[in-house]
């Protein structure tokens, strides 16, 4: 097959996931309307199964962790005392000529990522060049230009750190400009000064003009659970340390809406606040950034898309921060963050309300405030890696299986195949009667409605037996299960898998457990407890 590039390849995830029903643009009739999407049938059900993972394995899995459903709108002074109010900003640019807006640290971080890519290059033409005997580290430590670059992406990114946690609004303008970096429309390096735009949306509350009162889409679902920390520590009579994890929408006025349902203006959030003493707080920081990339992990999207980065700016409330990236089809980019967030929140809303906000540990006969750890994950940006990850054009040899060799050149035929986690899978399993006559449609309907009761399963009678696999092979169904002339006799039907084409005849009775097996989040959450649920009930 012709190699194409990651954006060729992107966009035709993007295309994918109209054609099969899972993400439309908002209000498409009307034109749609910017970075605001839509799941359809099979998307939300993904989506389901997302949140599913995350919620179960947070509170089933820990005893000391329960959930909420705090509503969106909040009290205003909610987010004068998050911070919300005076620093949910970011530092914004337009260029002149293309009269496009783009925000100035994301230009600055493609910059390094830019040497960086630069540093990789130099490396990989090396080992080709010098074969097995290559040493990488005395490359990178001898190499004058691989130096070069690297002093250069130091001093850049040292320079830039310091611009954003001073917030120097004209020292990135001139980063922007000692950099050369142009326009990727215009081409031009015509801008205009770096301003400051906060990304919160507001409304109106109340009907007449003088009662009426601003209020604020919630940017974050975290200030729902902090506003609700004493509601649920006394009438869930919790102990230090416990959890609060909530799902749910939040809202962001993003100056730059791009590569689909990466950066939205509505999205999803699954958020933990995990409370603890003061003094531990960096111990648990550990212990849930090991714990939510082991989440990641066992679904099997690759361990090595997966990376730590490290924040530079900390936010105003935060003393330690990361993010979980994954490896897109545009780089690695940030899934989900994990924050210190000291005791800013809890302390701030107790001065802003007025209210004692403090816990009685019964172990040091002490109050005090609680110290927070956070694991923030995006739901859609969640589901866009899985996507990007699953989503695979593969060549099929003249027999219609898969080309490994890759032997069939242009001969072979190709499959559009999402190898989603069975768990993850909107559609478990498709029953299909070989055809339309002979009892085989009631035979396959009997089947399915022995298993609809748990799982989520499709029936399809249309087409050739070749095209109702590749149609579940676009949706990612993992088992396709056929009722032939020979089921009513042999009491057998042939289960084809998604992943590897191949096919086994099998005993009607036992479906349910070949589904189950793969397809039970039991199975995954066995694979992440380990050692680290021992951990947290310490
Ligand atoms: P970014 O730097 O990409 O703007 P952020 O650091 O502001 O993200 P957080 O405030 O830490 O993001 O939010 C936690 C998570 O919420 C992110 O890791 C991401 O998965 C998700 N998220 C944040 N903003 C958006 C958005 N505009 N669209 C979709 N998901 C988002």
């Amino acid at each position: 097959m012709a190699q194409q590039t990651q954006e060729e390849t992107f966009k035709k995830i993007v295309a994918h996931c109209k054609e099969y029903g899972f993400v439309f643009p908002s209000s498409e009739i009307y034109d749609g309307l910017g970075a605001v999407y839509d799941y359809g049938q099979n998307g939300v059900e993904l989506k389901n199964n997302i949140k599913r993972y995350w919620w179960d394995s947070m509170t089933l899995l820990h005893e000391n962790i329960v959930g909420i459903d705090a509503a969106i709108f909040m009290h205003p002074t909610t987010w004068k005392a998050s911070g919300h109010v005076d620093a949910f900003n970011d530092p914004l640019i337009d260029n002149r000529d293309s009269k496009k807006r783009y925000r100035a640290d994301v230009l600055i971080e493609d910059q390094i990522a830019k040497y960086d890519e630069k540093i990789e290059k130099e490396i990989a033409k090396a080992r080709k060049r010098f074969g097995d005997s290559f040493d990488e580290e005395m490359f990178v430590e001898t190499n004058e230009r691989v130096k070069e670059l690297k002093n250069k992406r130091e001093a850049l990114h040292a320079r830039f750190a310091k611009a954003m946690n001073d917030n120097n609004l004209d020292e990135l303008k001139q980063i922007i400009l000692d950099e050369e970096i142009v326009c990727p429309i215009s081409g031009t390096r015509n801008w205009t000064d770096v301003r400051q735009f906060n990304l919160m949306f507001s409304t109106e509350m109340g009907s007449t003009a003088d009662g009426a009162m601003k209020i604020y889409l919630r940017p974050e679902t975290a200030q729902g659970i902090f506003v609700n920390f004493l509601n649920v520590q006394k009438t869930g009579r919790m102990k230090i340390p416990f959890g609060i994890a909530q799902i749910g929408k939040a809202f962001r006025n993003e100056i730059v809406a791009r590569q689909f349902i990466f950066r939205m203006r509505e999205f999803e959030q699954m958020e933990m606040q995990f409370f603890v003493r003061p003094g531990e707080e960096l111990k648990w920081f550990e212990h849930w950034k090991q714990f939510r990339l082991k989440w990641h992990k066992a679904l099997g999207l690759g361990d090595e898309k997966y990376r730590f980065h490290d924040h530079d700016k900390l936010a105003h409330y935060a003393n330690a921060a990361t993010d979980i990236e994954f490896l897109m089809p545009f780089g690695f980019k940030e899934v989900e963050g994990i924050h210190s967030r000291t005791n800013f929140d809890l302390s701030s809303h107790a001065k802003y309300s007025g209210k004692k906000i403090e816990y009685f540990d019964p172990e040091l006969n002490q109050s005090y405030t609680p110290f927070v750890i956070e694991t923030s994950i995006g739901v859609d940006r969640m589901f866009l890696s899985v996507m990007c990850s699953a989503y695979e054009e593969q060549a099929l040899a003249p027999n219609g299986q898969i080309d490994k060799e890759g032997s069939a050149g242009n001969a072979g035929d190709t499959r559009v195949v999402l190898h989603l986690p069975p768990v993850l899978a909107p559609v478990k399993a498709c029953i299909m009667p070989l055809v339309k006559k002979d009892g085989l449609p009631e035979k396959a309907r009997e089947i399915m409605n022995e298993l609809k009761f748990d799982f989520k399963v499709a029936y399809d009678e249309k087409d050739s037996i070749g095209k109702r696999y590749r149609r579940q092979d676009a949706v990612g169904t993992p088992f396709c299960i056929t009722v032939d002339h020979d089921t009513e006799k042999d009491g057998c039907v042939t289960v084809r898998y998604r992943d590897t084409m191949l096919q086994d005849r099998v005993r009607i009775e036992e479906l349910h457990e070949i589904i189950r097996k793969a397809t039970d989040p039991k199975e995954l959450y066995r694979k992440i407890v380990g050692d680290s649920l021992e951990d947290s009930e310490e």
